[in-house]
């Protein structure tokens, strides 16, 4: 266990990519010459364990082939459970003592919530198991009996920003953290002044901080770390973790807009273009200042983000031709984090 916290320190940030089976909405628009719809043709495949292939033709040529690799690249074919098994090491790492951040990015419509949430909506009807997406197998994670875990955990249930008037609510059980959470979801929904109206258009962060013993794993892995920098300071005891439905990738008004140079830092929102300029600087050899600043996202994402936080970032891609465009631009993203 020790070993496998040591070698956990190499790599913080880690970027995976879900390339989402084809579906009716990738049905292409029928033009005012056609009748009816055609299906999307399918031009982003999962190769192996680690490779997304773009791969577009035009009248049988190759007119764009690209070839990306993460960490970890899970197919259409690939369920909740194999993702969610995929980013379960990092609730350990959380239990070790450090902060740790999941998040997905892409398009709207790319499987975003699909991923972190699940495909009925957080305010539907529960889930059954199998269909239940990273929050709440988290949340059922969380509280399975972790060893030396302390059944106490706070969350907040708000996390737009971190200024003082967060509330807090202790929460005891995995049910109650999803009750919490559909509960925001819900007030989210019903006061469109408060937050984006269109929830494409914002960010969702679920924030559980865990109070724990230091474990002697974290202890001797930071003593091993500070021999060579700076001077030895005691574990934490509060580990936070933080899970994110990111604002859709795209461009707004935008869509349906074909041909290249579509994709400008200007029409992206703008704190995902900040979240790139942090990951863009973490990945740099030479570190640059990290303008963790220069949005309320990554200000608020801050101590989740760089250190020795684990980062993931989950690229949600459809794999259709229609979105080759959001799609390109989510997976060059991801390959700037790394
Ligand atoms: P986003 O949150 O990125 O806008 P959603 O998660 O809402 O996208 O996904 C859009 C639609 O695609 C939803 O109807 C969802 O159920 C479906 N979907 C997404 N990913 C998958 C998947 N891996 N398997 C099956 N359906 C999916
Ligand atoms: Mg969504």
């Amino acid at each position: 266990h020790i070993h496998n916290t040591l070698v956990e320190l190499r790599g913080n940030i880690r970027v995976h990519c879900r390339v989402r089976p084809v579906l009716p909405l990738d049905q292409v628009q029928p033009s005012s010459s056609t009748l009816g719809s055609t299906v999307s043709e399918e031009v982003i495949s999962a190769v192996g364990n680690d490779t997304v292939l773009v791969n577009c033709l035009k009248n049988g040529n190759p007119i764009l082939n690209k070839v990306f690799e993460f960490e970890r690249v899970h197919g259409p074919e690939d369920s909740q459970n194999a993702v969610f098994e995929e980013v379960k090491s990092l609730l350990t790492s959380l239990l070790d003592g450090y902060n740790v951040c999941i998040m997905a990015y892409g398009q709207t419509g790319s499987g975003k919530t699909h991923t972190m949430m699940g495909s009925q909506g957080p305010s539907g009807a529960p889930q059954p198991e199998e269909q239940q997406g990273i929050i709440p197998k988290a949340a059922v994670e969380l509280f399975s009996g972790a060893p030396g875990q302390h059944r106490d955990v706070i969350t907040t249930a708000s996390g737009t920003s971190e200024v003082p008037s967060l509330r807090y609510e202790r929460v005891r059980s995995a049910p109650e953290v999803m009750q919490l959470i559909r509960a925001v979801v819900r007030l989210r929904a019903r006061c469109p002044t408060l937050v984006h109206a269109h929830s494409s258009r914002s960010h969702l962060v679920v924030t559980v901080t865990v109070s724990s013993e230091s474990t002697p794993a974290l202890a001797l892995a930071r003593r091993l770390q500070s021999a060579k920098r700076e001077p030895q300071h005691c574990p934490r005891r509060e580990t936070k973790l933080q899970l994110v439905d990111l604002a859709g990738s795209e461009c707004v008004g935008m869509s349906g807009v074909t041909g290249s140079a579509l994709w400008e830092t200007s029409c992206i929102n703008r704190s995902l273009s900040a979240l790139s300029d942090v990951l863009g600087a973490l990945a740099a050899e030479q570190r640059p200042h990290v303008p963790y600043r220069n949005s309320k996202l990554t200000h608020l994402l801050q101590d989740a983000i760089g250190g020795d936080a684990k980062l993931l970032v989950m690229l949600c891609v459809s794999p259709a031709q229609q979105f080759i465009t959001e799609s390109l631009q989510s997976l060059s993203f991801g390959s700037r984090a790394r």
